[in-house]
């Protein structure tokens, strides 16, 4: 089967590849109709992450069963899924605790598309099938009110968004928000959008990316031309921050910007160790600081009964729509929110 492969910085390839099998009773195989593109997809293929090749790319994925093992229940051939990034059994002790993406049955950051975390390569959703195990528990229904475009990425970069306010949100109710925006292009916009559709209160999106700040626009929520400097938090300060901006501005800004006992959310970590935390600032303010990884299985029916409800819209933030015969070179456009479409299923 084809496969766009990771070879080298800015070397991406199709190649032809082992088809993906079934392995195990539990397990399910699908044809990804649509593929969006990861924030953290163009470190990777630039090389930023300094991860070796090759590997497979792509995982966030929407797609069509297209077999299924003997002891899987819940789904079978031509029913329309989504494919969570992370590989998760759901009934290991951090699973059934909702911590999926730290699944303790298989090897530790077990996701498709990005082989160096976990040391295991779990194929690719740029591909013409993927192996999905714990099939019942993985797969997702597709919404009927999305198309695959549009749920693909509640696979990723959707679900971190949502999440990286929707607790922090339900914790403190009527609670301000301030979004830096930044090179977390997606999942910035994203948090944005669950902002608007949970908070009680302002929600600002902060950015000097014009294509950032035109999606932003469209969210009902209020927009601020500024760069992610050192400069002064715009109006009071915010009882929630997040910072999806990539840069130590951003994250500095972020953290002046936060009202005495606030959280400030960082979207993910670093690529690389290099990020001053300062300190002094977060003691004066009391403030506390949320990093971690999305567990993408567990937020996903949260997501989606956004979507039924209307008041998540992913398709709001994709800008270009390509197909998998453009993927090698498309995958390298810094456009916000990249689609990636299979027009051979
Ligand atoms: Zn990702
Ligand atoms: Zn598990």
């Amino acid at each position: 089967m084809r496969q766009l492969t990771y070879v080298a910085p800015r070397q991406v390839q199709w190649r032809d590849v082992p088809a993906a099998a079934l392995q195990g009773d539990g397990e399910a195989l699908v044809r990804p109709l649509a593929v969006t593109r990861c924030d953290l997809d163009i470190a990777i293929v630039t090389g930023a992450t300094g991860w070796p090749g090759p590997f497979a790319l792509g995982h966030e994925a929407a797609g069509v069963v297209t077999a299924v093992g003997d002891g899987v229940r819940l789904f079978r051939p031509g029913d329309r899924v989504i494919v969570p990034f992370q590989i998760s059994c759901g009934t290991c002790a951090p699973c059934r605790a909702g911590l999926t993406g730290n699944c303790a049955t298989v090897p530790f950051r077990s996701s498709y598309g990005m082989a160096p975390l976990s040391g295991v390569e779990h194929g690719g959703a740029l591909s013409d099938l993927m192996r999905v195990p714990f099939a019942d528990h993985m797969l997702v229904a597709q919404p009927d009110e999305l198309d695959a475009p549009a749920a693909a990425g509640i696979a990723d970069n959707v679900s971190d968004g949502f999440r990286s306010v929707a607790a922090h949100l339900a914790a403190r109710p009527g609670a301000r928000v301030l979004v830096v925006g930044g090179r977390g292009q997606g999942v910035g916009l994203y948090a944005a959008q669950a902002a608007r559709a949970l908070a009680m209160a302002d929600v600002v999106y902060l950015d000097d990316d014009p294509a950032r700040l035109a999606i932003a626009r469209t969210l009902d929520i209020t927009v601020v031309e500024r760069q992610a400097g050192t400069d002064k938090a715009p109006g009071a300060p915010f009882d929630l921050t997040i910072d999806a901006s990539g840069t130590p501005d951003g994250l500095a800004l972020a953290i002046r910007a936060t009202a005495h006992g606030g959280i400030c959310h960082r979207t993910y970590g670093d690529v690389r160790p290099l990020t001053e935390v300062p300190l002094r600032d977060m003691y004066g303010i009391g403030l506390s600081l949320h990093l971690s990884r999305v567990h993408a299985r567990s937020v996903m029916p949260a997501v989606i009964a956004h979507v039924r409800r209307g008041t998540l819209r992913p398709q709001a933030v994709i800008t270009r729509w390509v197909s998998f015969a453009d993927a090698a070179d498309a995958i390298f456009d810094p456009t916000v929110k990249l689609a990636f479409v299979n027009e051979d299923a």
